[in-house]
Parts: structure tokens; sequence; C-alpha cells
């Protein structure tokens, strides 16, 4: 069991692009997936994407069940996910284990079809909607850079972000 650090806004490395994976049957991407899952779990959270851990691959895992259901794991994983369609809206509170302490309203879309590939490369396409589809959107989005704090309302936005960089300093001076 390997739970790594969670990187927080305003870290650099949260805004990278991540890099489509090559062979998800590798070792170092078995390692990684492994360690997703127990971070995430340990957070607890509901999905976590590589580049909250520092590591610029397309890999997200989820488990949208796990909290609701005691006992019950439901861990799936996506390697190189690309939407393919979106349809709808739809509004969720969201929370991010990289922007703690944080929980915002974000309107996506309500329906998304999808394409992956799982821990052993196989390619899947399937359709998503309300909270699944709402989760996806949000790992994905961290490959891409983004934080869905980004897609709230410019001025929320931007009082938002001047008090987490301020708490951010804060906590590391007195780390
Ligand atoms: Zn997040």
């Amino acid at each position: 069991m390997a739970v790594r650090e969670i990187l927080t806004y305003p870290d650099p490395r949260l805004r990278e692009r991540a890099e489509p994976v090559a062979d998800p049957a590798a070792p170092e991407v078995q390692q990684l997936i492994q360690d997703l899952a127990d971070t995430m779990y340990d957070a607890p959270g509901v999905g976590l994407a590589a580049t909250q851990l520092g590591v610029p691959l397309r890999v997200a895992v989820t488990d949208t069940r796990w909290r609701d259901e005691e006992g019950v794991r439901d861990l799936h994983v996506w390697i190189n996910p690309e939407i393919l369609s979106r349809e709808g809206e739809t509004e969720f509170e969201e929370g991010c284990l990289s922007v703690p302490g944080v929980f915002e309203h974000v309107k996506r879309a309500a329906r998304i079809t999808l394409r992956w590939q799982d821990a052993e490369g196989a390619v899947h396409t399937a359709d998503f909607e309300d909270f699944q589809a709402v989760a996806l959107q949000h790992e994905f989005d961290h490959l891409d850079g983004r934080l869905f704090i980004d897609l709230l309302p410019p001025v929320k936005q931007k009082l938002l972000k001047k008090r987490l960089r301020k708490q951010k300093r804060r906590r590391e001076a007195g780390a």
C-alpha cells in the first residue's frame, strides 16, 4: 500500500497537461493505479487523477459508491479517457482533494459518451449520466490541468483563489 501526497492548489503541477499512456500494462502504470487507489481510499475521496500526485499521465481512478455503501468497493480505472460527446446540463456541489475545504456548485454536461482503456489496455465505449458523468468530467479535467474552481463565475473565482493562495502560504509558514 502506497498512500502518496496529494498536490494542492496553487501547485503548478496541477496545471500540467498529462500525456497519453502508451502501455497500460507496464509495471510503472500498474503501480501508479495501485497508488492512486490507495491514496483515494485513504483521503477519502471518490476520484483521483494522476496529475494530483504530480504524475503527468492520463490515468484516473473513481469509486462513486464506496462511501455510500459500507464495505463495497467498486474501483474503476480510466486510462487515456476521451469524452466523445456531451449532452444536457446538470449541477452538483463539487469538492476536490487538491482544493481542500472548498465545496461549490458547478455546471457540467448531464450525459457523456466516453472512450477509455482499462488496466489491461482493452478499449471500451459507454455512456454515463448524472453523478457518475460529473465525477468523470471532474477527474478528466485534471488531466488537462483544469480544476473545478476554474468553472466558477469570474468574480467568485478570483476571490476564492486569492483566499486559497493565502491559506496555503499560511499552512506552509506554519509547517
Ligand atoms: Zn479533483
